[in-house]
C-alpha cells in the first residue's frame, strides 16, 4: 500500500498528529493508500510558509511574470509525460473509467496550465479617460495566500483550476483536495517539485472539510477562498470566509436542463443527452440532469436513448471498453438509490434501470444502473434536487416559452444546453436561461479559455479564463495628477 506525504513549504511531510485516513477503490473497496489526515496544526504551517513566499520573496513580483509562466508551462509538460500513470491513479482513487481520466481529465489538467502560463504575462491594469489634467491608472495586483478547496469528481482538474491561474497572478496557494479523492493532487504535487517551484509557494494539506477545509476557510492571513463542491457546503465555507471578508469564489451544485427542439439533428442530441447524464456515472456538478423534449420529438427520442441506455457497458474502470464506474462511496449509492426509489413511489415512470446491476462480477463495486425516468412536471423531487449519479428525469414541452419557464424552475442555474436548428430561437433562448453556461448543439464541453461557474445558488465567480484571474486579483487605482493649477479647496 503506498503511503503519501503533504506538500509543506516544498517538502513531503506527514501531518503533524502523525494520523493518516484510507483511500479506497470504489471498485471492488481495496484500501489504496494512506494518506496523512491534517488538522488545523498543519494548515498553520501551510498558511505561514505561504505566507513568507509571498511576502519574503520576489514571487509576486511582475518581473518574475515569465519565470511563472516557465514553470506553469512545465508543469502541463510533466503531467503530459505522466499521462498513464496519473490516470491510473484517478480511476483507482475516484472509479472514474479509464476513457474519462486518460483522454479528458489528464489532458485538461495539462490543458489548464499551458493556459495559464500563457496569460501569466498578460496581466496589466489600464490607462482611465479621466476628464481632468491627470493620469490615472489601475494595476491589478495578486491578493496574497489563496486557498481552495476542492470536490472529490474531478480531483486533477481542479488541482489545475485551483492552482494555475492563482500562481500565474502572482499569489501562493494552500490546497485542500477532497479527502475521498486525494491522491492526484499529490501525485501533481511531486511534479510542482520536480519543476522547481519555489518552496511554499504551492501547500497541498490533505484532511477532511471540518478539519482542513473549515480552518482555511475561516483563517484570516488567508486573502482569498475558491471552492468547489456542494450549495450546502459552500454556504457554511462563505460564513467561514467572512471572518476576514475573504474574496470568495463559489463553484456548486447543479440541476441543469437540456432542452431539445422539434428541429434538432435527433442523432447528435442523443448522443449528447447520454453524455451529459451519464458521464462520470452523472457525479458531475454540470450533468445535463433534466432533459426537456419537445412533444413532436419525444416519443422517438426516448426511444433511441432508452435503446443506447441499456448497452452502457459498466464495468472496471481500468477496463478501457467500461463506459461506466462505480459511484465514489457505498454512501453515494445508498443516496442515489433512495431517489431512485422516491421515483418509482411517487408515480414517476422508470424507462431503464432502476437498481443495483445484477452482474455478479459489479457486486464489489457501488453500481448504480443508468437510469431514465418520465417525469410528469418540474416539481418532482427528481427534478429540483443534484441527485449525482446516473438517473436522468425526462420532460415533455410544448412551446419555447415553456421550455424556458420549466429550464429557470430550479434554484441552480450552472449550465444548460438548447437543441435546434433555428438560430435566432437558439439565442433568443441563450439570452433568457439563467445560468453561467449555455451550450447551442453541444453538452458538456469545457474548456480552459472560457469561464466555468454559476448563477442563482449553483454560486458565482468564475473558475478558468481570463476572467478567473479577476477572482485572483485586486485592484489598484493611481492617480497622478499632473495640473500646475491651485489644489481646489472648499477650505480657506
Ligand atoms: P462537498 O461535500 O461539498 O465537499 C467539497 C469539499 O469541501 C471537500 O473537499 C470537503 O472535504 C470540503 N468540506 C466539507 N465540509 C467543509 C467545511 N465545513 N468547510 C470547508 N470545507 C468543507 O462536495 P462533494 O461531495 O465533494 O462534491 C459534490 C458537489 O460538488 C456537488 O454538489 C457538485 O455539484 C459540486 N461540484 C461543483 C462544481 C462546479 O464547478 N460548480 C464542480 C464539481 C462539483 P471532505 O469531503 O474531504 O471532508
Amino acid at each position: 500500500m503506498q503511503e503519501y506525504q503533504q506538500y509543506i513549504n516544498g517538502e513531503f511531510v506527514d501531518s503533524v498528529s502523525g494520523e493518516f485516513f484510507e483511500s479506497q477503490n470504489p471498485f471492488n473497496q481495496e484500501v489504496l493508500a494512506k494518506i496523512p489526515a491534517s488538522t488545523s496544526e498543519d494548515v498553520n504551517l501551510a498558511v505561514a510558509a505561504a505566507k513568507e513566499a509571498f511576502e519574503e520573496t520576489d514571487w509576486s513580483d511582475v518581473r518574475q511574470s515569465q519565470t511563472r509562466a516557465q514553470l506553469l508551462r512545465s508543469i502541463g509538460a510533466q503531467i503530459r509525460e505522466k499521462i498513464d500513470e496519473l490516470a491510473e491513479v484517478e480511476s483507482l482513487d475516484s472509479g472514474k473509467t479509464i476513457t474519462e481520466t486518460q483522454l479528458v481529465d489528464v489532458h485538461y489538467a495539462a490543458d489548464t496550465f499551458e493556459y495559464f502560463a500563457d496569460l501569466a504575462t498578460q496581466i496589466s491594469g489600464e490607462v482611465l479617460p479621466v476628464p481632468a489634467e491627470a493620469l490615472d491608472f489601475t494595476l491589478r495586483e495578486p491578493l496574497g495566500v489563496c486557498g481552495a478547496i476542492g470536490a472529490w469528481n474531478f480531483p486533477i482538474l481542479f488541482t489545475a483550476w485551483k492552482t494555475a491561474p492563482a500562481l500565474a497572478a502572482g499569489n501562493t496557494l494552500v490546497y485542500k483536495p477532497a479527502q475521498l479523492t486525494s491522491r492526484s493532487a499529490l501525485e501533481v504535487a511531486k511534479i510542482f517539485d520536480q519543476v522547481g517551484l519555489p518552496k511554499g509557494v504551492v501547500n497541498i494539506v490533505t484532511g477532511s472539510g471540518r478539519g482542513v477545509g473549515q480552518v482555511l476557510a475561516e483563517h484570516h492571513q488567508v486573502a482569498k477562498i475558491s471552492f468547489t463542491g456542494s450549495t450546502e457546503v459552500g454556504r457554511t465555507v462563505l460564513k467561514a470566509a467572512a471572518s476576514n471578508l475573504k474574496k470568495s469564489t463559489l463553484e456548486l451544485g447543479g440541476k441543469s436542463p437540456n432542452i431539445v427542439f422539434n428541429d434538432a439533428d435527433l442523432d447528435r442530441a442523443v448522443s449528447a443527452a447520454l453524455t451529459g447524464i451519464f458521464f462520470n456515472g452523472g457525479q458531475c456538478c454540470i450533468a445535463g440532469s433534466r432533459l426537456l423534449l419537445q412533444e413532436g420529438i419525444y416519443d422517438k427520442f426516448v426511444e433511441q436513448l432508452v435503446e443506447r441506455t441499456k448497452k452502457i457497458k459498466l464495468g472496471d474502470p481500468l477496463d478501457w471498453d467500461s463506459r461506466m464506474g462505480p459511484m465514489i462511496t457505498r454512501k453515494q449509492q445508498q443516496q442515489i438509490l433512495e431517489y431512485i426509489e422516491w421515483g418509482k413511489q411517487n408515480g414517476m415512470k422508470l424507462l431503464t434501470g432502476g437498481s443495483i446491476p445484477k452482474n455478479p462480477e459489479l457486486s464489489q463495486g457501488n453500481f448504480i444502473e443508468p437510469t431514465i425516468f418520465e417525469a410528469s412536471n418540474n416539481d418532482l423531487k427528481l427534478c429540483q434536487e443534484e441527485i449525482f449519479g446516473p438517473v436522468l428525469s425526462v420532460l415533455k414541452f410544448k412551446t419555447e416559452s415553456e421550455a424556458l419557464q420549466i429550464a429557470n424552475d430550479t434554484p441552480f442555474g450552472l449550465a444548460s444546453a438548447v437543441w435546434t436548428q433555428d438560430i435566432k430561437r437558439a439565442l433568443r433562448m441563450a439570452k433568457k436561461i439563467k445560468a453561467g453556461q449555455v451550450w447551442v448543439n453541444q453538452y458538456l464541453m469545457i474548456s480552459p479559455f472560457a469561464p466555468h461557474g454559476g448563477y442563482k445558488q449553483s454560486g458565482y465567480g468564475k473558475d478558468l479564463s481570463r476572467h478567473c484571474l479577476e477572482e485572483y486579483t485586486q485592484i489598484k487605482n493611481v492617480y497622478v495628477d499632473l495640473s500646475e493649477e491651485e489644489f481646489l479647496t472648499l477650505y480657506e
